[in-house]
């Protein structure tokens, strides 16, 4: 656990310093590497398969007194598009409920989930395969949130610059990364659903059980010895820090494309981005939170702020928010939008009100009240040793 719970560990294992990770990120979106064919294979050293799985085998962790089961947590579930046969990769909790089967939870609206329900339109069960124990890479391409057609295998490619080398799953249709630490090779069932959760979010509430899709898991192949990894789920550095590489990294490039004058933007807490500008006319902070949240599902709260704020200094954005806004002029609000089902909030799961803010000064920075400084050629007169022994 917590491999992934830094910037600058994740960074490290690509070989760059943190400050250039969202520029790598978005290098390998323009440049993917396909996968390639692996000639061996460490992740199928060993083969389990029928009625010798036993999931109770792992070391499923549970986190939280909260949590209805021991859950996996850092399985990429990897499926295919069964109309293109295009690759999926994504992060999905999955709750341990007896020997060979789990119950996961897909956001709808996400691309697995759409996946899942073309085939099971056609009465079809949807083959997957879970990898354990994987490269930091391999997990910042699986939870990127890009558009439905991008293969994220090709852009965990890029990220390495190298191919993610693949075996043939041993029995479904499916390539898996060879060198994974395990893997777990199965199929969603169609039209079932079973209670899921509770289980405590990246935002610090368990989520209620609902009733949810169920893993029945077919094989489970690993290396000799193999390790394996899970990821701290909750308000926890791992489970927050990872996402938001991949989601800034694509914020940054809509809010800029709308907004060029962009300087920096942080996902601040759960659901909330901060982004500050170099505002050139009074539109451009709408503007930005409309591209952010188009970009972006899962945003509740866009701040716009002035490039005078530092983004990471929460303290300076309520400032702005404080001194900058009237709010029957600066908020606007979309109503019942597509948001995340994880929002306890929420009336109707997965619709959520939307709130912009344009924190910025008005009309101008230039032209808005000014700021007192003290001078600085005072505060280089003034010498600490003149006052005191
Ligand atoms: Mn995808």
């Amino acid at each position: 656990m917590n491999c992934f719970a830094s910037r600058s560990r994740i960074a490290s294992s690509l070989g760059i310093p943190s400050g250039a990770l969202l520029a790598r990120f978005q290098e390998a979106l323009d440049n993917p590497i396909p996968p390639t064919e692996a000639s061996s294979a460490p992740v199928q050293e060993v083969v389990i398969e029928g009625d010798s799985v036993d999931l109770g085998r792992l070391p499923l962790m549970r986190y939280h007194d909260t949590d209805a089961a021991p859950y996996v947590t850092a399985g990429i579930v990897i499926a295919k598009d069964p109309d293109t046969g295009a690759y999926n990769l994504s992060f999905n909790r999955m709750m341990l409920k007896d020997r060979n089967r789990l119950g996961i939870f897909m956001t709808v609206g996400k691309h697995l989930n759409e996946i899942y329900s073309r085939a099971e339109e056609r009465g079809e069960a949807l083959p997957i395969v879970v990898s354990l124990g994987n490269h930091p890479a391999w997990a910042i391409g699986a939870c990127m949130i890009g558009p439905y057609q991008v293969e994220e295998p090709g852009v965990i490619g890029g990220l390495m610059k190298r191919p993610l080398e693949m075996v043939p799953a041993r029995t479904a249709d499916l390539l898996v990364p060879a060198r994974a630490e395990i893997v777990l090779e199965g199929e969603i069932e169609p039209f079932t659903r079973e209670m899921e959760g509770s289980f405590t979010e990246f935002h610090g509430y368990a989520t209620r059980p609902r009733e949810r899709q169920v893993v029945r898991v077919r094989a489970v192949t690993h290396r000799r010895g193999a390790v394996y990894q899970d990821l701290v789920g909750g308000a926890h550095r791992e489970h927050l820090v990872l996402p938001t590489v991949p989601m800034e990294a694509n914020l940054e490039r809509a809010v800029r494309g709308a907004v060029p004058s962009l300087k920096a933007l942080r996902i601040a807490a759960p659901f909330c981005l901060v982004a500050s500008i170099r505002k050139g006319h009074p539109g451009q902070p709408k503007t930005a939170a409309l591209a952010a949240f188009g970009a972006e599902l899962y945003l509740k709260q866009v701040i716009v702020v002035d490039d005078d704020i530092d983004v990471s200094d929460l303290s300076r954005v309520l400032w702005a928010m404080a001194t900058r806004c009237q709010w029957s002029r600066d908020a606007f609000v979309i109503p019942d939008a597509p948001g995340s089902s994880l929002d306890p909030s929420a009336v109707t799961e997965g619709l959520v009100d939307k709130v912009g803010i344009d924190a910025t000064a008005k009309p101008t920075l230039e032209s808005f009240s000014p700021r007192g400084k003290i001078p600085p050629e005072v505060l280089s007169r003034m010498k600490l040793e003149d006052y005191l022994d």
